[in-house]
């Protein structure tokens, strides 16, 4: 279904837990990017254009024909569904041509790095289904040799220590309309240069006293190649290295040649980094490497509602705006895991969204219809009521119990079914119930008879109310004892489908209803990305009631509840006290069924 129905305006036929068929639309920001396979000229073709230049590098048995990409996490966040794109790339590459993909810590900022996000990266990698052998690398591990790298551009009069402070080489460096001025110091012996260089990787000078510089041309019409800083002192710990560091390699001198040294065939890197190509290959091209790499840049994938600086999630993190980076409102994979995301939608919908040469925004929708469409087919159904109201049947015997049978679920009959015990006081949905039902209300009010989901027809005989305050406390009701199973023989018409719970054997459950954490589309067109938030992200509802047959269930666990959506059990979770968090809902919005259903009937509801 998937492969033919999801042009840039889809409507897809989603079934429903309970005999409704909805109408979901899916929308995608501008073309969904890269589904049709174009080249960057707007060709079609069967592959996309990443994969148009391995095979067209194949073909001319370049670099022998191997394929060797990398995925190299700056290890100063935890990773987000940006990042899962980008693995899925390149780890997805490497399967596909029998190739190779190194996981690379570009470790070379010591002061933002830290232990906490290299472990986490590495399991967010593997949860995500990838696996890089032993190929676990760390930009710092080639400190020395980026070192010898610079001696050698010294010696070859390509690099010169400066001692501008940091502002006047920003003065010095001129704007796009106007070009750049060389440093007076730009042209300092070798042998100058390479003892100032020696005296900074001693700690003979303070931190912006002098840095290393690639001498390129204060004139180039590109900025990234007037005279690039490659190296400054910084005595700032390192994770990995310790003190025995006081210079740092700028990440534009560090990723290329970490490239080239772990002989990477294909670079692949997010847009912003098109101007930074020509300085790429500039690196490379010094320092003569056999066969370099090529960098390959593609459009960042962008959601609606959604940040993915790390900069700014982390600031979300530290100021409590959320429970921490595994939140899971937050658009991390630990997050999103938590939430009850799995691995396999996330593969996919990376998969859908495909690669494109223009930045575009994907609309959340679109990501939450891919972790639908697997719960559908994996999640079990069982029974909860979110907001409990009771339910009496006055005419089944007090103290008497049944137990009826329950699939697990419609869309695998491997699955199996399990039995709920039912009796005489049960807990339906607060929102299933109204006295005073509005047109097209098809569930319980005074009067009206409904089918309690694999149990029995019911007809609401009247209703208990707190005296004072008016509130409802009890709907009573009387059950057809002839309708076990939730059907009739005669065959009347039933139009509402209720879920429900025992009260006596039912579970206590507090339950985590999540909304889009920016209200706002596009949260950065704002100045302040925080005023962007919406303030109902979150929703504890803390007197749920779930069916007895998931006692014992374990963090992590997922379901769908019917009716509701699909969640999954939370490692909040303690004995006596479930709790689980909402991964999606089963349908869009309300709104928006009312809205495309235009006015019809909700039959069934
Ligand atoms: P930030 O700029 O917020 O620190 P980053 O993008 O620089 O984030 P890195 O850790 O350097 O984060 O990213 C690792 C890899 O993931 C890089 O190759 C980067 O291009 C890729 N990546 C990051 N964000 C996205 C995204 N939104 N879409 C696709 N790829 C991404
Ligand atoms: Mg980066």
């Amino acid at each position: 279904m998937l492969e033919s129905a999801l042009p840039s305006q889809a409507v897809i036929r989603e079934k429903q837990s309970i005999d409704t068929t909805i109408l979901v639309t899916i929308k995608v920001e501008n073309e969904p990017v890269g589904s049709e396979n174009r080249t960057p000229e707007g060709k079609k073709n069967s592959f996309d254009f990443i994969r148009a230049i391995i095979n067209e590098d194949i073909r001319n048995n370049k670099r022998g024909g191997r394929v060797h990409t990398r995925f190299p996490p700056e290890p100063n966040g935890y990773l987000h569904i940006g990042h899962a794109k980008s693995i899925c790339l390149n780890f997805g590459i490497a399967a596909e041509y029998s190739g190779l993909c190194n996981l690379r810590f570009d470790d070379t900022n010591p002061t933002k790095e830290e232990v906490e996000y290299v472990d986490s990266i590495k399991e967010d990698v593997r949860w995500l289904g990838f696996d890089w052998d032993d190929r676990e690398y760390y930009a710092s591990d080639y400190f020395q040799q980026l070192h010898d790298f610079a001696v050698r551009l010294i010696k070859g009069g390509k690099a010169y220590v400066d001692s501008l402070t940091a502002e006047e080489i920003r003065e010095y460096r001129g704007t796009l309309t106007e070009p750049g001025k060389n440093s007076p110091f730009r042209d300092r012996s070798v042998e100058e240069n390479l003892e100032l260089f020696e005296g900074m990787r001693s700690g003979k000078f303070k931190e912006g006293e002098h840095v290393l510089r690639a001498k390129i041309d204060m004139g180039s019409p590109n900025m990234n190649m007037r005279d690039p800083t490659i190296y400054r002192i910084r005595y700032a710990p390192h994770h990995r290295t310790g003190s025995t560091w006081c210079i740092y390699p700028m990440y534009d001198y560090a990723h290329p040649l970490s490239d080239a040294i772990e002989g990477i065939s294909h670079s692949i890197c997010t847009l912003e980094f098109e101007n930074n190509r020509p300085l790429y290959d500039w690196f490379i091209a010094q320092l003569d490497f056999k066969e370099p790499p090529q960098q390959i840049e593609f459009a960042r994938l962008n959601l609606s509602h959604t940040i993915m600086s790390k900069r700014k999630l982390l600031q979300l993190v530290q100021e409590a705006v959320v429970s921490g980076w595994d939140d899971p409102r937050m658009p991390t994979l630990s997050g999103m895991r938590r939430r009850g995301y799995t691995a396999e939608a996330i593969r996919a919908f990376a998969e859908r969204v495909g690669v494109s040469k223009t930045n575009s925004t994907v609309d959340l929708s679109f990501l939450e219809y891919f972790i639908r469409e697997d719960l559908n087919k994996r999640a079990p159904r069982v029974m909860a009521v979110l907001r409990p109201l009771k339910l009496i049947i006055e005419n089944y015997p007090e103290g008497e119990f049944e137990e009826l049978e329950a699939e697990n679920n419609p869309e695998d009959p491997a699955a199996g079914s399990r039995t709920l015990p039912f009796g005489r006081v049960l807990y339906i949905e607060q929102e299933d119930f109204r006295e005073d039902p509005p047109k097209k209300y098809f569930r319980l009010s005074p009067g009206r008879e409904v089918r309690l989901k694999h149990a029995y027809y019911v007809t609401c005989t009247g209703v208990a109310k707190d005296e004072r305050t008016g509130e409802i406390l009890e709907v009573h009701c009387s059950y057809d004892p002839d309708t076990r199973g939730g059907w009739s023989e005669d065959g009347r018409k039933i139009r509402g489908t209720l879920h429900w719970v025992s009260a006596a054997h039912a579970l206590d459950a507090e339950i985590r209803l999540y909304d889009v954490l920016f209200s706002r589309e596009n949260p950065d067109e704002v100045g302040d990305f925080k005023d962007a938030l919406n303030p109902n992200s979150l929703e504890v509802l803390k007197d749920a009631k779930v069916e007895p047959s998931l006692n014992g269930t374990e963090p992590g666990a997922r379901y769908q509840f019917l009716r509701q959506g699909y969640f999954c059990v939370d490692p909040d979770s303690r004995e006596n006290r479930l709790v689980f968090n909402q991964t999606v809902t089963l349908r869009d919005t309300w709104a928006k069924i009312e809205k495309s259903l235009q006015g019809g009937e909700q039959e069934g509801d």
